[in-house]
């Protein structure tokens, strides 16, 4: 076995069904009080319902958590939570909502709650994304990762049918980059390969029947597993070339990772054997070739599969390369521009990944 260094973030994890009823005795055990609640407007009722849970002391509900983290409303929402003297901050919702409470907590020292109702695995990262001027700049720091994290899978049974199939890919798409990460290592390795396992059997039952309480379990565990990939180990292109799209192009989140995966992942292949070999063992029906798997699986999640049809014009393909190609970032395989811009290409027109 090679040498190798692992720092794990602290977790503290609260996973099963109707956990959220444990978050007065999750808010005793800290000593905290005055819970401010966050949101999107769309997940207001889940808030609400918090409140109701908690009984007394919530000092407010802010429910206008939003994408890319808009510096504005953060600074809107500590200025709502200053004056009422909140002393932390629950998060109910994806990761957008988790993002607003991730942004309070490291400016105030706000304990932070998150409860996870996707796949995006942003709860278990020491990471931030934030928008300022229209420009996203995403940092890491131990101060933004949540204090708790609770999982309750019967929140994530009105995930709808789209947002589950590709918040789940981008749940994967952690992992898969985790195995061949430069500072990867054997624990992360187990824990990617057994959260893919876990994301790969369960959302193609989820993709026939949303309903499913046991493959909902699974696919929220994967997800956590998934998320701590993310946050114990640096991320290469794949998720290079997602935050570009996705910044300068604006494409949604987990729809433009449904996309890329097969083939930012074809594109690494050949420098990552290892990474392959444990792939095609964790993605059913790969046979040996974890991109067939691959390719099978998200032909049964009906995911998109063509940059196109998420509102990209074919004239940003190149500026799309050159960003993805300019940036200073450690991929596996060197980065060609115009391999990339190939890449891109594909993707965009929705071809078969190989
Ligand atoms: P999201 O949080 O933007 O949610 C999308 C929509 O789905 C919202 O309207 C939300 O209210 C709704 N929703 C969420 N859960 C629901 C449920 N169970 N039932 C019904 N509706 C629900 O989506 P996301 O994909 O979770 O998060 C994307 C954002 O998170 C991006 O901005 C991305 O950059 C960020 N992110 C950050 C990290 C990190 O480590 N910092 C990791 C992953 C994602």
């Amino acid at each position: 076995m090679e040498s190798f260094e692992y720092t794990a973030n602290p977790a503290r994890v609260i996973f099963g069904s109707d956990t959220i009823k444990k978050l007065p005795d999750e808010l005793r055990r800290l000593g905290k009080t005055r819970p401010l609640l966050l949101s999107t407007p769309q997940q207001i009722s889940g808030a609400e319902a918090l409140r109701d849970i908690i009984g007394h002391g919530v000092v407010g509900i802010f429910a206008e958590a939003t994408m890319h983290t808009p510096l504005e409303v953060t600074e809107k929402a500590i200025a709502y939570a200053k004056p009422r003297n909140a002393d932390c901050v629950v998060s109910i919702g994806g990761g957008s909502t988790i993002g607003l409470g991730k942004a309070i907590s490291v400016r105030t020292g706000l304990y932070h709650i998150a409860i996870s109702t996707t796949y995006a695995g942003s709860e278990v990262t020491p990471v931030l994304g934030e928008t300022t001027g229209g420009i996203k700049v995403t940092r890491s720091d131990p101060g933004i990762l949540p204090g708790t994290v609770i999982y309750d899978v019967d929140l994530t049974m009105t995930l709808p049918a789209g947002l589950t199939a590709t918040s789940g890919v981008n749940a994967i798409a952690h992992a898969v980059e985790a195995l061949y990460a430069r500072n990867g290592n054997p624990v992360i390795n187990l824990i990617a390969k057994q959260g893919i396992r876990a994301l790969a059997l369960s959302l193609p039952v989820l993709a026939t029947d949303l309903g499913s309480r046991q493959a909902r379990a699974s696919a929220l565990y994967g997800a956590w597993l998934c998320g701590t990939c993310l946050g114990a180990v640096g991320m290469s292109l794949h998720h290079k070339l997602c935050h570009a799209l996705g910044g300068s192009f604006n494409l949604p989140h987990a729809e433009t990772h449904a996309v890329i995966l097969p083939h930012a992942l074809a594109y690494n292949a050949p420098k990552v054997p290892l990474a392959m070999a444990m792939l095609a063992e964790a993605i059913p029906e790969s046979d040996g070739e974890p991109i067939k798997g691959l390719n099978s699986l998200l032909a049964k999640l009906n995911v998109p599969r063509a940059l196109k049809d998420l509102g990209m014009k074919e004239s940003d393909i190149d500026k799309a390369a050159d960003i993805a190609s300019e940036s200073a970032y450690w991929n596996p395989r060197e980065l060609d521009r115009d391999l990339i811009r190939e890449v891109i290409r594909r993707a965009w027109e929705g071809e078969q990944a190989r």
